[in-house]
């Protein structure tokens, strides 16, 4: 029987459980690509998985883990052969097909995104889904318009991985950025990189009122709740602001006042299924508008068998930038 190691999570009597284990080849699910793993990371929605605090996880037992990079073994797809470098962020990667935190993975060609050729796999994965989630971001309010010369631009959850890499995008793309954060102990690492300027998280978790005074002229929010309320209310006239996260909580407590009076747009940001076009886009992007040596003081490494403890951390906001994760 071949084997590999992999961080799995099955059912308990109490609710969930995860552990690392030799996983059997054979229970492999289809796919027309099979690869060496050789990078993943730990993204919020891993938390919430390897914790068991939501339902991510669809099927049992599961390989946890949402994205990772590695090298085609073996291909039936047109597209991949044997040595090519591939990132594969979400398609239910850890949710409902076997995931991303083992040696190996087998999963739909069509699925696959190709490494930028002067990126590792590492540095891929530094960046995670958190990082492509936060260029999809970029690229929507761009797509709408702003540019540095439309004014300030927010990013919530300023020190979480979205955040870091959405302000390392945005200042390198010549914006004024507010980094909004809980953890002022955060400030000069958020300054480092590229944010203008720190606003205190309470600024966006008080009351919403309709309307507020105009402070910027677009935002990206991983945080929900009151926070993008708030963030609405204070967009500029034709602002926009992109949510892609509900780190504060699912809902949405705002009204119609700053969509139809003030013009703002809200664009809302999925990576799981986001078209393959749009994906290597992103991948693109990522590979000339991404300061490296940013990227390199926003990450951490750990090894599989370090998850657990990281997934509590990220869960309780305790993780600083990105976490990357080194299999085998
Ligand atoms: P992180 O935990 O790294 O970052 C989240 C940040 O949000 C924290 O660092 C903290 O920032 C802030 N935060 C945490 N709890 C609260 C709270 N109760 N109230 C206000 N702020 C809070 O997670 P990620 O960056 O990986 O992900 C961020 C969010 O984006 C998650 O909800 C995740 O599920 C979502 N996401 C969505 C994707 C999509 O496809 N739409 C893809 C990837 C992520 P600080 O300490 O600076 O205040």
């Amino acid at each position: 029987m071949a084997t590999f190691k992999a961080m799995v999570i099955d059912k308990t009597e109490t609710g969930t459980k995860a552990a690392l284990a030799d996983f059997d080849d054979a229970n492999l699910m289809d796919g027309d690509v099979t690869v060496r793993v050789e990078y993943s990371t730990l993204n919020y929605k891993d938390g919430l998985a390897l914790t068991g605090k939501a339902p991510v996880v669809r099927r049992f037992p599961m390989i946890a883990g949402i994205d990772f990079a590695g090298t085609v073994e073996s291909s039936t797809h047109a597209a991949w052969k044997p040595g090519d470098k591939v990132i594969l962020n979400g398609w239910g990667s850890g949710e409902t097909h076997l995931g991303a935190y083992a040696e190996k993975a087998r999963v739909k060609g069509d699925w696959l995104v190709r490494l930028p050729s002067s990126m590792s796999t590492r540095e891929a994965m530094a960046i995670g889904t958190a990082g492509y989630t936060a260029m999809l971001a970029v690229i929507a309010l761009e797509k709408h318009g702003l540019t540095p010369a439309s004014g300030p631009v927010a990013v919530t959850g300023a020190a979480g991985g979205v955040g870091s890499v959405a302000i390392a995008l945005l200042a390198k793309l010549g914006f004024s950025v507010s980094a909004v954060t809980g953890r002022a102990e955060e400030a000069d690492y958020l300054k480092g990189l590229g944010a203008a300027e720190i606003v205190e998280r309470a600024v966006l978790t008080g009351p919403v009122k309709m309307l507020a005074k105009e402070r910027w002229a677009g935002g990206i929010d991983a945080v929900g709740s009151t926070t993008l309320a708030n963030l609405l209310s204070m967009a500029r006239y034709g602002g926009a602001v992109a949510a892609c996260g509900l780190a504060g909580g699912m809902d949405l407590p705002t009204s119609v006042a700053p969509f139809i009076l003030r013009g703002v747009c809200l664009y809302g940001i999925d990576s799981v299924m986001c078209p393959l076009p749009r994906r290597q886009e992103a991948w693109k992007r990522l590979e000339t508008d991404l300061d490296r040596p940013k990227l390199a003081a926003m990450t951490r490494e750990i090894g599989l068998n370090e998850l657990p403890d990281a997934a509590s951390a990220i869960v309780a906001g305790q993780v600083r930038g990105r976490v990357v994760v080194k299999i085998g």
